[in-house]
């Protein structure tokens, strides 16, 4: 039996084309996607269309918008094979970040897919990106269930765990990288899936984080940093998490004054995880003097996980726990988003 799939469009590039009369750049009707792109109908697989009723750039999405999205897919779950979710490519990462953490027990490909140049361009990477994210989500395993099922991004050939890329490129149509977990699939003339590296969920039952905490807060260090400026971000009243990006292996300047603000914030509840601000590669508080006072005072490491999915994470994770509780979900691999 061919596979159902449902194509969510939220806005972004992919879904635009030229307007013939203006030459602005409108939104297609995904209703009438096989207009844009007839190759769609000579796959074996039936689609079916919704929209969020006005489509956005992705620098516009905010946690209503993925609760939004989550109901969409939570209400037609039963009914489909997977999800293609068309989105911008700018918060892609973000997107299926959040996603990720917000679907327990996920047995459904949830594909995100954007391009760099719109659908109705000639030269657009929106078809390719298309059609071969439909045929991810369709493909089955042998007894019949989805071969894929956890939320990810393809992109220029390339399938990523969603909560491990991040946008890298704003112009070429290589725009995401992985750089700290391989590939799950690369498309040429077939599609190679690398499935020992997929993500399995050991629950049975969907269920669906729909709140997310917007009390969180991200600081990236740079030398010189005024840590009196960042004060304020340090309230527990206001904001219940942080994520700092740190230099290399989890370092920061030995600040006195750091030092306390931190120590005030976790002593009063808060979490504080440490990520690097490097492209690959993890946090390893503890290896230099400069990272040590990081486990004297109580932050937490964040091992390899990108800017994407530690603030989602958090937001996920911090709606319905706190304290030590909170602090040990964070560390811990949920959804196959790091490696400590
Ligand atoms: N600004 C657009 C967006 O993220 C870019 C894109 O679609 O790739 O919505």
């Amino acid at each position: 039996m061919s596979s159902k799939i449902l194509i969510i469009y939220t806005g972004g590039t992919i879904g635009m084309i030229e307007d013939a009369e203006t030459g602005h750049l409108t939104n297609v009707d995904f209703n009438h996607i096989y207009d844009h792109v007839p190759e769609l109908k000579r796959l074996d697989i039936q689609l079916d269309t919704i929209s969020f009723l006005n489509p956005i750039d992705s620098s516009e999405i905010n946690t209503n918008h993925w609760d939004q999205l989550a109901t969409m897919i939570q209400e037609n779950y039963n009914s489909y094979d997977g999800f293609v979710v068309l989105h911008g490519s700018d918060t892609m990462a973000y997107t299926s970040s959040a996603l990720s953490f917000m679907f327990d027990g996920l047995r459904k490909p949830i594909i995100l897919t954007g391009s760099q140049l719109p659908i109705g361009i000639i030269r657009t990477d929106g078809k390719e990106n298309l059609i071969t994210a439909i045929e991810i989500a369709a493909k089955k395993k042998e007894d019949g269930s989805p071969l894929i099922q956890e939320v990810a991004v393809y992109f220029d050939y390339q399938l990523f765990r969603g909560n491990r890329c991040s946008k890298d490129s704003a112009e070429h149509f290589e725009a995401f990288r992985s750089p700290n977990f391989p590939p799950l699939a690369s498309a040429g003339v077939n599609i190679k899936f690398d499935t020992n590296l997929f993500y399995q969920s050991q629950k049975n039952e969907l269920s669906i984080h729909h709140n997310l905490n917007r009390k969180v807060a991200l600081l990236k260090l740079f030398p010189g940093i005024n840590f009196e400026l960042y004060k304020s971000i340090f309230d527990k009243s206001k904001v219940d998490g942080v994520v700092i990006e740190t230099f290399g292996s989890g370092n920061a300047p030995s600040s006195e004054e750091f030092k306390v603000i931190l120590e005030n914030y976790i002593s009063a509840g808060g979490v504080v995880l440490n990520i690097t601000q490097c492209n690959s590669g993890k946090v390893k508080q503890g290896l230099y003097k400069t990272s040590s006072m990081f486990n004297k005072v109580g932050v937490i490491s964040g091992f390899d996980l990108t800017t994407e999915a530690a603030v989602t994470k958090m937001m996920v994770v911090l709606e319905g726990h706190n304290g030590k509780e909170a602090e040990k979900l964070m560390q811990l691999n949920l959804r196959g988003e790091l490696s400590n």
